[in-house]
């Protein structure tokens, strides 16, 4: 019988996998944390302060810089690993590069015997979540791509300061791409259980102008966040461990990762961001959001440029 031990590995132990790591640790999520770098001695240094604080923090946790055999009976590896991006580069920019770094990456995993789920966190993050699975060989449901959980977090972040409410009353998706083609999904954002198109132009804080200000400046907040500060981190940092912890504790949460698409929203062999059910055993089930005209338009264009970037990588293309 496998033991299910919250056991988590992560890959890529830069800004990224550590603030992972951190964002854990602080909510007490796993009981065991290990943390692979090509790069061993940034590794050991990491674990080394992380683990520092466990003292102070909600479970004991254990964290340790490790190697690819350790993801043997882990429950979740995370890979992280990667060129991030830099000022003026977009995601999909990063993606033959990261497509190869990969590959080699799921294949080591995948050697060590590894029986459990994958979150993918690395950019371009639909694309990659694609490569990984192909790697892997694991059936669908456990290659999970953070997907547009941070987009998500960042428009409910918009509407809650805007509208002075708590964020986690905000209810509302980012899907698609996770990047510049990603869609805001206003027809179905909910403040509390009352559709956002039923508050607009009824409050001076939010009027229909506002809602494409508000999708914009969520979509381009990354790059905002890199020309400042060159990297972004903690948002994501947070979003993935939201992931595990619905995947360890067995939420049944719905979450918007990059989930496999097989005729869901007329789409076929994608992974894409959309409202997913999430637990142990991975995405069990899609939500399929009722969009309206627009919205359906701007999902296909972004999924059709998914593909795009897809088939640039085939060895003929
Ligand atoms: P970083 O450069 O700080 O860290 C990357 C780490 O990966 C480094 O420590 C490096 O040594 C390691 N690495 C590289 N190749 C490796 C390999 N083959 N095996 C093991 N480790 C390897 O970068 P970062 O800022 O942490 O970003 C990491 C990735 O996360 C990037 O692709 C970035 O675009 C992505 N990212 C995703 C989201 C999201 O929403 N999904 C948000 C922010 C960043």
């Amino acid at each position: 019988m496998k033991v299910f031990n919250k056991k988590v590995a992560i890959i890529g132990t830069g800004f990224v996998g550590t603030s992972i790591a951190y964002s854990m640790i602080n909510q007490g999520i796993a009981n065991e944390l290990i943390l692979v770098d090509i790069d061993k001695a940034k590794s050991e240094g990491e674990a080394i302060d992380l683990l520092d604080g466990v003292s102070w923090g909600q479970e004991n946790v254990n964290v340790w810089a490790g190697d690819y055999q350790d993801c043997q009976d882990a429950d979740i590896v995370v890979i992280t690993a990667g060129a991030n991006q830099k000022p003026g580069q977009s995601r999909l920019d990063l993606v033959s590069i990261n497509a190869e770094i990969m590959k080699t990456i799921v294949n080591n995993i995948m050697k060590s015997g590894f029986d459990g789920i994958l979150v993918i966190a690395s950019n371009p993050v639909d694309v990659l979540t694609y490569v990984a699975w192909q790697a892997s060989g694991l059936p669908v449901s456990r290659v999970i791509g953070t997907g547009t959980t941070l987009d998500t977090t960042r428009f409910r972040k918009e509407l809650s300061q805007r509208l002075a409410i708590d964020p986690r009353n905000v209810h509302g998706y980012i899907i698609g791409e996770h990047g510049d083609s990603e869609v805001a999904v206003w027809s179905h954002t909910m403040i509390g259980t009352k559709p956002i198109l039923e508050i607009v132009d009824t409050t001076e804080r939010l009027t229909s102008d506002d809602l494409p200000i508000i999708s914009d400046k969520v979509k381009n907040t990354a790059y905002e966040i890199i020309d400042r500060k060159q990297a972004t981190y903690y948002g994501i940092g947070m979003s993935t461990a939201r992931i595990v912890k619905a995947i360890l504790n067995n939420e049944q949460a719905i979450l918007p990762v990059s989930a496999y698409l097989d005729g869901q929203y007329g789409q076929q062999d994608v992974f894409t961001g959309i409202p997913a059910v999430v637990g142990n055993q991975g995405v069990t089930d899609i939500i399929e959001l009722n969009l309206n005209t627009a919205e359906k338009e701007l999902f296909q264009k972004s999924v059709t440029q998914l593909k795009q970037v897809m088939a640039s990588l085939q060895p003929n293309a």
